[in-house]
């Protein structure tokens, strides 16, 4: 066993310990605390996200309402110019007139309007009898056409919407046309009226939509047949898209929105889409998701690395915070253990020495148990100094500390250097007879140093040694303990040195 370890100094590296825990509550503090910022940046950056789709979702629906607006002003004036057709064909006194009169009263003058077509009336065989364009017809048949075919086979149709065909008569623009049935007074099959709609109408409309590098915009007949898109693509219109997924979803719904990875070019895309409430039509405007998030991403980049670096330069002031506290708490440790240390003996100080014993009469009266005291003296210490000089009297006093320490065994026992060359053992819950072997060990292990003393009766270094004791019931205080160990020590001189007398009553 070692002085240091002897001597009970446990307690205060426990305590060292118990306080190295403090810079792990720095490091952990600064972790919980980083983590917390990131996570409300974190948090604050995906609202930031759900607001950047939200107003792409709102985006994409205004932007879908005003093309839906638009194509179904113009398709009411449309219906309206064919509804006078129909009407004024109904008229005697209006197909009474000269036909250039006639035409003019058939034919609204709206229907002149740009990318529009010229008005025209077929027979039930197909072929042009009125031509807004010109009071002598242009020829052609168009019984092959589904504006014809659908109003010859389904009388009960209204206004219908054909898919895109190339023009014959204005050399194959393509357009859609709007026709309405023409019946004889019986009921039957007469004829339609048709206008044409050449799909740069449509095409100029989505022109001036912005969507974004990657967006979108559709025209899709609720057939499924797309009538225009934007970026616009020759190869697409007419396409039927009828069984792609996409389609149905548009279907499935009068409007709505949701996001999907087209299959064509791998983008993915916010799609927004409604049914026209009075056409057979869909809109669908689809923003690409990198459009959608490209102002918040950078947003989110930079402040997402700042508060990356911030957390980081946090978490690490806090270890360095950590580690010069611990390396405080360790200097303050190892004062305090220096502070209760004699720096010859490594042995306890006096000033160590007060609270040890306190503390040890405390717990000796609490536990009632027995404890003892020794008081340890060298012999003719004057003498040796004044011999063989003060350096080897240290070295003396340092060897018998190590004959007090080395025979002391047990955790509780304590050693301390009093004064001088003089040091009190403390024993505790130890019977007379095991303090009286404990001092007796010691005694015989300091005169068996191969320390030679001249000025000695024993010619070589001894101590004498007194030893009082403590029983449970006893009256005494620490004081009188003292005392009693110090008598007999003083007896211990007294008879010859080199012995160990035993205190016989406290008083
Ligand atoms: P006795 O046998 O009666 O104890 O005789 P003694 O000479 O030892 O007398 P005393 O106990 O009064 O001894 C005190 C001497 O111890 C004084 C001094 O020379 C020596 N001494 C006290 N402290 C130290 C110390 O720290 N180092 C050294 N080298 N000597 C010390
Ligand atoms: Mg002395
Ligand atoms: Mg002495």
């Amino acid at each position: 066993m070692t002085i240091r370890e002897s001597s009970g100094l446990k307690g205060a590296f426990a305590t060292l310990a118990r306080q190295t825990s403090t810079p792990v509550v720095v490091i952990v503090g600064g972790l919980i605390a980083a983590l917390v910022m990131v996570g409300l940046c974190a948090l604050v950056l995906y609202e930031g996200r759900l607001d950047a789709l939200e107003r792409a979702r709102s985006t994409s629906g205004n932007l879908a309402l005003i093309a839906e607006r638009d194509i179904e002003r113009n398709f009411e004036l449309y219906e309206l110019s064919l509804q006078a057709v129909v009407d004024g064909m109904n008229r005697n006194d209006v197909m009474a007139l000269p036909p250039r009169l006639r035409n003019d009263v058939l034919f609204d003058r709206a229907a002149n309007a740009k990318y529009l077509g010229s008005v025209l009336v077929l027979d039930e065989a197909g072929n042009i009898v009125m031509d807004s364009a010109d009071v002598k017809p242009r020829r052609g048949s168009f019984a092959d056409r589904p504006y014809f075919t659908v109003q010859r086979d389904h009388p009960e149709t209204g206004l219908y919407i054909s898919d895109p065909y190339a023009s014959r008569l204005r050399g194959g623009a393509a357009s859609i046309a709007l026709s309405r049935r023409l019946s004889h007074p019986d009921g039957s099959f007469a004829g339609v009226v048709m206008i044409a709609v050449n799909l740069d109408y449509f095409r100029n409309l989505f022109a001036g939509l912005s969507l974004g590098t990657h967006g979108a915009v559709s025209l899709i007949t609720q057939r499924g047949i797309m009538v225009m898109r934007q970026p616009y693509d020759t190869h697409i219109i007419g396409r039927d898209i009828s069984q792609a997924e996409t389609f149905r979803r548009f279907r499935a719904e009068p409007q709505g929105s949701f996001s999907e990875t087209a299959s064509i070019d791998g983008v993915r895309r916010l799609y927004y889409f409604r049914n026209f409430p009075s056409l057979p039509l869909v809109i669908m405007v689809a923003e690409a998701e990198q459009d959608v998030y490209a102002d918040w991403r950078r947003r989110a980049i930079t402040i997402g690395s700042l508060m990356a670096i911030f957390a980081l330069v946090f978490v690490g002031l806090s270890v360095m915070l950590a580690a010069q506290l611990r390396l405080r708490i360790r200097a303050e440790a190892e004062l305090a253990v220096l502070a209760r240390t004699d720096a010859l003996t490594g042995l306890h100080n006096r000033r160590s020495l007060g609270d040890i014993l306190e503390d040890e009469w405390r717990r000796a009266s609490r536990t009632h148990t027995p404890f003892a005291l020794l008081f340890l003296d060298i012999d003719r210490f004057k003498a040796f100094n004044d011999a063989y000089g003060h350096q080897a009297g240290d070295a003396a006093l340092a060897s018998v500390a190590h004959c007090i320490a080395d025979n002391i065994r047990r955790p509780a026992d304590k050693a301390a250097r009093y004064g001088g060359e003089e040091f009190v053992v403390l024993l505790p819950d130890t019977s007379p007879a095991g303090a009286a072997l404990v001092a007796e060990k010691i005694r015989a292990a300091i005169s068996e140093l191969p320390i030679e003393h001249g000025g000695s009766e024993y010619r070589r270094l001894t101590a004498s040694i007194g030893l009082a004791h403590w029983r449970p019931g006893d009256n005494a205080d620490v004081s009188a303990l003292m005392r009693a160990a110090d008598d007999a020590l003083y007896t211990a001189k007294a008879r010859g040195r080199n012995v160990v007398v035993t205190a016989i009553a406290l008083d």
